[in-house]
């Protein structure tokens, strides 16, 4: 079966494609859609819905899309949803203004969560979560991942995920059981 990724990063499409080998994966752009859907929804499944049926209805295809954040429990559960567009810079910029924000804070429980969304054109749509919980570290550690991996303690790996390799933190992500879920509702 063809599915149609809602995105365009080339890290997803790969874990798309590791996750659903019996399927063919096409990013939305080579399937002719290359139209930036707006992220206007208050939770990471309003989202990723959005996305995925934006995606399918315009291509006609089954359509998957995720939408991930960071949820920091002193901070009321932000940046949440706006954890990509936290500082209004970049990722280094985000974490600087988190480690701001945190800095006289005791409570540094935080989780990552990932929903993904998978629309067919006859209306069925099926939605999965996965979570995964740590504490936000007073300075950066390691220097893999992206986004808040280099401040984020996983409670699974006893390290940040910027010192993890690609598989332990695959293993134990808000993404790779948010992936590994929806491949047991398929
Ligand atoms: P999106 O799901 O592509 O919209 O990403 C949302 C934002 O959440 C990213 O830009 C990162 O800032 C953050 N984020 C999501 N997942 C991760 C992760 O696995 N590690 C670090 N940051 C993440």
């Amino acid at each position: 079966m063809k599915l149609i990724a809602a995105t365009g990063n080339k890290n997803k499409l790969r874990e798309f494609r590791e996750i659903f080998p019996e399927h063919q994966i096409l990013s939305a752009a080579e399937a002719g859609f290359l139209d930036e859907v707006e992220e206007t929804g208050k939770t990471f499944a309003e989202n990723a819905l959005l996305k995925a049926r934006a995606v399918c209805k315009a291509t006609g295809f089954p359509a998957l899309a995720d939408d991930s954040g960071l949820c920091v429990d002193a901070l009321g559960g932000a940046p949440g949803v706006f954890s990509a567009r936290y500082s209004g810079g970049g990722d280094a910029e985000n974490r600087k203004l988190l480690l701001k924000n945190l800095m006289n804070t005791e409570n540094r429980r935080a989780h990552f969560c990932c929903c993904i969304a998978l629309v067919y054109p006859d209306g069925r749509e099926l939605i999965s979560e996965g979570r995964t919980d740590g504490a936000i570290l007073r300075e950066e550690r390691g220097a893999g991942g992206f986004g808040y991996d280099s401040l984020f303690l996983s409670d699974d790996l006893g390290m940040s995920f910027a010192e993890a390799s690609e598989e332990e933190k695959n293993a134990v992500s808000h993404r790779g059981r948010a992936m590994r879920k929806l491949k047991e509702l398929l």
